[in-house]
């Protein structure tokens, strides 16, 4: 395979779909010019796979890997087939050998329907199917005492598994953020540049661990202090949110580095 000139990761929820339309035309234009260009934009989201897919094929990304489940997992051209024990067939096992009453105070999607699902995420049902197909990692909310929870996690942590408290759930994994899975991904495509795209602040790994990293504005969450490389240009804010601010930081950047200057747009 060619070495690309540049290599794109980017965040989906409020970076590349708008926050509250999940729409993404007004990033049509540059996804488009980044195909000419044979840069490749892999997605990097707490999204399952299964949500995925359709995203990646509908924006015309080809098979470029996807960063899932908030960077548990690695997915290549498909949704895989489950058919050995996955990382989460052994998440939801070893949550069956944790103290009852521990266990009972957490409430994993596995231990969901889709209309619950559903209800705690505010996704559609259809969706909230899709949510469910997890492969890497398991959200859930807990019911409990803080001093519970930290005896929870510490049981979880003496079995080998990772607990992340992120805005309403506390996600269970074997490890693994967005930042650890890129550069084994940018080695397979010869290391090129590689720039990445985030609205939050569990974003920032991401866009530090790129060569260039591109803070889009989020108008719902508190602002994000001043960064390391602001200074320089290696991170830059964009002024609008959500696909309109992803096309116009990667602009910017794109022209600044003189990627693909020649094309007549
Ligand atoms: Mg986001």
């Amino acid at each position: 395979m060619t070495r690309p000139p540049a290599l794109i990761f980017s965040d989906l929820d409020g970076t590349l779909l708008d926050h509250d339309s999940y729409d993404w035309a007004p990033a049509r234009v540059m996804l488009a010019r980044l195909a000419r260009a044979g840069i490749p934009v892999v997605l990097a989201s707490s999204k399952t796979a299964a949500e995925m897919v359709p995203l990646r094929a509908a924006m015309g990304l080809g098979t470029v890997p996807m960063i899932c489940e908030n960077g548990a997992g690695v997915v290549g051209d498909a949704v895989p087939d489950d058919d050995g024990l996955t990382d989460y067939d052994q998440l939801r096992a070893t949550l069956g050998r944790i103290d009852r009453a521990l266990r009972g105070r957490f409430e994993g999607f596995g231990d969901m329907d889709p209309a619950r699902i559903s209800a705690v995420t505010g996704l559609p049902e259809p969706d909230a199917r899709l949510a469910a197909q997890r492969r890497f990692s398991e959200p859930g909310l807990w019911h409990g005492a803080a001093a519970e929870q930290e005896a929870f996690v510490a049981a979880l942590r003496a079995m080998g598994i990772a607990a992340r408290m992120g805005g309403r759930f506390l996600t269970l994994s074997f490890g693994g953020t967005k930042a650890d899975r890129m550069a084994s991904i940018a080695a397979r495509y010869g290391t090129p540049p590689t720039i990445a795209l985030g609205d939050a602040p569990n974003d920032l790994e991401m866009l530090q661990s790129a060569d260039f990293g591109i803070l889009v504005a989020n108008p719902h969450s508190p602002p994000i202090p001043p960064l390391p490389g602001e200074d320089t240009g290696r991170i830059r804010r964009t002024s609008r949110p959500g696909p309109a601010g992803w096309t116009e930081g990667l602009t910017g950047l794109l022209s600044d580095l003189g990627i693909d200057d020649s094309h007549d747009l």
